[in-house]
């Protein structure tokens, strides 16, 4: 059985997933940092071995698009080139971590990021699919809107705590401890039950499961700092990417210069060190661009399930969604950009758009069979003027 037809499973590197333009071959930052070369090199990578186009996913990972079978050997021979490539399947499959992309040289994320990736390989864990870290040790937390089901933070005071998804508060740790309290959250949840290859920690305590008093705790999380956006930062410059998705050339222009790029689960790219706005196609650098409110698939013709070309729509009514609502186009029912709920959705089918408010790909629509240029001349449809 070739790895691409194993269902049940995240896409790696090693596992790549076969999409509509090709395999999908997710490269899984180590630290949620590539240096320059590294960024260079995969920019490189792409061009020759895929289609040229790169996504910049929600786990903050990037994926070359557009592999055959044949290319996928030569790719990953590049990305171990690049020291890209974990030893293994399950290896690439547990080291899932986001890491906060503020730090600082001198503090503790990277050494606590580099901790959990050999803590994790070394653990054999078989953990959900989906199950994940977050390293997000700032004054502030930057990640607590985004996925994860074992937490690294700080108190408001500074000292580093452990929490599970789900649980309000995190367990006090010193510095020493906070990797294997970690890792040892992941075993209980393990441990207790979870053969789901779905589970995760937040619908598994809600459910009624307790933590042991030994990785319970009292300690309350630091304050949630406000969304990031597009803009100049102590660490760099951050810009959003239009559609998720860059094309070689421009991660190439990116990594000149020499700057190492930390990347997000916002669509968007921290150039470190960057003192200056990076421009470059598909780079959005304002804060406040209607482009960050919209999300698209690949879409026609870059994938053969679309029914539509999803990116020219979304571009075309970016600038009619309110500043706090976002867009999804999906050009078919899977919903591969966004597996969540957005405010307004619509999905390409065989006779137009379907669109769902306040939900998801797999929603209920409340209205079906929408005509493009219809929802163009007159997109108070999608906000309820119907
Ligand atoms: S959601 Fe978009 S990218 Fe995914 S399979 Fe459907 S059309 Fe292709």
């Amino acid at each position: 059985m070739s790895a691409a037809s194993v269902k049940g499973w995240c896409p790696g590197a090693i596992r790549p997933m076969p999409s509509g333009d090709g395999l999908v071959v997710r490269v899984r930052p180590f630290g949620g940092r590539l240096d320059a070369a590294q960024a260079a090199g995969l920019a490189d990578l792409a061009e020759r071995h895929g289609n040229g186009l790169i996504d910049v996913t929600s786990r903050a990972n990037l994926q070359i698009r557009g592999v055959s079978d044949t290319s996928h050997r030569l790719l990953l021979d590049g990305l171990a080139q690049l020291t890209l490539l974990d030893p293994d399947v399950g290896t690439e499959s547990r080291r899932n971590i986001l890491v906060t992309p503020f730090w600082r040289d001198g503090d503790e994320t990277q050494a606590l990021a580099a901790e959990l990736e050999e803590a994790l390989a070394d653990s054999m864990l078989e953990l959900p699919m989906k199950f994940g870290f977050a390293i997000d040790d700032g004054k502030s937390r930057v990640l607590a809107g985004n996925s994860a089901d074992v937490r690294i933070e700080r108190d408001a005071a500074g000292g580093l705590l452990v929490r599970a998804e789900g649980a309000r508060l995190g367990r006090s740790v010193a510095r020493g401890e906070a990797v294997a309290t970690a890792l040892a959250v992941a075993r209980w949840f393990v441990a207790s039950g979870v053969k789901n290859r779905r589970g995760r920690m937040a619908t598994h305590l809600a459910s009624g499961a307790k933590l042991p008093e030994a990785l319970r705790g009292e300690t309350e999380p630091a304050p949630i700092m406000a969304a990031a956006r597009p803009g100049l930062y102590p660490q760099g410059a951050m810009v959003g990417v239009a559609f998720g998705q860059l094309s070689h050339a421009t991660l190439h222009q990116l990594s000149g210069c020499g700057h190492a790029l930390r990347m997000t689960p916002w669509r968007m790219v921290l150039s470190e060190g960057k003192r200056t706005m990076p421009s470059a196609p598909g780079l959005i650098t304002e804060p406040y661009d209607p482009a960050l409110r919209v999300i698209a698939c690949s879409g026609a013709p870059r994938c053969r399930e679309a029914h539509a070309d999803t990116r020219a729509l979304a571009a075309a009514l970016a600038h009619n969604i309110g500043a706090a609502a976002q867009l999804h186009v999906s050009g078919c029912v899977k919903g591969c950009a966004h597996s969540g709920t957005a405010a307004i959705t619509l999905v390409a089918t065989a006779q137009g758009f379907d669109l769902v408010r306040s939900g998801s790909t797999r929603d209920e629509p409340v209205l079906r069979g929408l005509d493009r240029d219809d929802i163009i001349s007159d997109p108070s449809v999608l906000m309820g003027g119907n």
